[in-house]
């Protein structure tokens, strides 16, 4: 038996209008002789709306009623996508996250799968010919119901082709695919063909929101290709796969930028053993998330020390670093809200030199100043003045030739 998994997101159920599109999608694989599992978000705002009841009903909301509560948003699009299947005369059925069974730990709000047991799926495939399997929802090993974050349903999908070894997990969405950078800030952005998974984890972790961060780590742990499509158009849209030689053949794929960024500078820390973990250990107990980390060469004893973290914790990272002025031995903390990170990705990085210095020349030629950087083997990040990043953006396009994905 051949299967096909398709996943749609909220923007595409969010009416029966909208639902009965969704349907040609589905009927065709189905009437090529195909199995369909489809695998449903809940209708677009629902979750949003789900989660502010609970932030009404309590300051505190309890995690496991949360959980039971928000994940009603995708039982309610599966229940009613069969319906319309079945008035077509096809044989379907809803399955939610504990019927399928989609086991996951404990950890409500962003349970992980642990593992989905095939065979019982297989054996509703042998009486059912489409089986629409809500996202995001799973079961923890108590039997309550669990969720797996916002987005999950992308990941709930993945896992589900993973487990029946599908060849390919299609993700229908509002966008034609993956673009090269944000079309809304670059008008020359294209939709790529294909992607690689460091690459869309990169783009992912800045800020893409085309596909949850989980479900991309997921296939490529799996090796599962994934196609995102748009569920408007009949188009191609984005493969995302593992590496190949053409990929490397391009130096950057995509250009990414995340706005939300502070940067924080402790002046003339004293500079012995232990004063990194002194400082960076307390931000990881509140769960900031530090990135960027520049020290400079130590002068009579002394050092700089700079790094950023996301905008909303700014607050609080410099209290809490304040009280420990004493104990760290800094003489100064700078802060600075206005800064913006702006990356080129590709994995054609790991074999070409020269790629970094060409990014920068590209900067200096608009003017744009660079206040740190840090690289990785598929990344160079650079931290800049948030009023330059649309510019920045623009001018990284425009220097890679990525308007065009012919490679340099
Ligand atoms: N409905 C969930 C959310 O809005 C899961 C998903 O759509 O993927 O985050
Ligand atoms: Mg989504």
């Amino acid at each position: 038996m051949n299967i096909v998994v398709q996943k749609f997101g909220g923007t595409s159920v969010r009416n029966l209008e909208c639902q009965r599109q969704v349907m040609q999608k589905v009927l065709r694989p189905y009437r090529e002789g195909n199995k369909v599992i489809v695998v449903l978000s809940a209708m677009s705002g629902e979750t949003n709306r789900l989660l502010a009841l609970a932030d009404e009903w309590s300051d505190t909301p309890d995690a496991a009623e949360v959980d039971s509560m928000v994940s009603t948003g995708e039982q309610v699009s599966c229940a009613l996508f069969a319906m319309l299947l079945k008035q077509q005369g096809v044989k379907a059925r809803s399955v939610l996250g504990f019927q399928a069974p989609i086991q996951t730990d404990c950890a409500h709000g962003k349970a992980r799968i642990v593992s989905i047991d095939e065979t019982k799926l297989v054996d509703m495939l042998k009486e059912y010919d489409i089986l629409v399997v809500a996202g995001f929802q799973g079961c923890g090993d108590d039997m309550r119901i669990t969720t797996l974050g916002r987005g999950g349903s992308d990941t709930s999908a993945v896992a589900l082709a993973a487990a029946i070894d599908a060849d390919v997990c299609e993700i229908y969405t509002d966008v034609p695919g993956v673009f090269t950078t944000d079309p809304n800030m670059c008008s020359d952005a294209r939709k790529m063909d294909r992607v690689a998974y460091d690459e869309m984890l990169e783009m992912a972790s800045m800020g893409a929101k085309v596909l949850q961060i989980r479900s991309v780590e997921f296939a490529k742990k799996y090796n599962v290709t994934v196609h995102v499509r748009s569920t408007f158009t009949d188009e191609l849209g984005t493969i995302v796969t593992k590496e190949d030689e053409t990929m490397e053949a391009v130096l950057v794929s995509g250009i990414a930028y995340d706005k939300d960024q502070a940067q924080i500078t402790l002046v003339h820390v004293q500079d012995k053993p232990g004063v990194s973990a002194q400082i960076f250990s307390p931000l990881a107990e509140e769960q900031v998330l530090v990135d960027m980390i520049v020290q400079s060469p130590s002068k009579d004893g002394k050092t700089d020390m700079t790094f950023t973290i996301p905008r909303a914790d700014m607050k609080q990272t410099i209290k809490t670093l304040e009280k420990l002025q004493y104990e760290i031995g800094f003489e100064e903390l700078n802060s600075n809200p206005n800064v913006s990170k702006v990356s080129i990705i590709g994995v054609g990085m790991r074999n070409h030199s020269g790629v970094a210095a060409r990014a920068f020349q590209a900067l200096a030629d608009e003017n744009v100043n660079i206040l740190m950087i840090s690289t990785s083997e598929i990344k160079v990040t650079c931290l800049i003045d948030d009023k330059y990043t649309e510019l920045a953006v623009r001018t990284l396009h425009k220097a890679f030739h990525l308007e065009d994905g012919e490679p340099l």
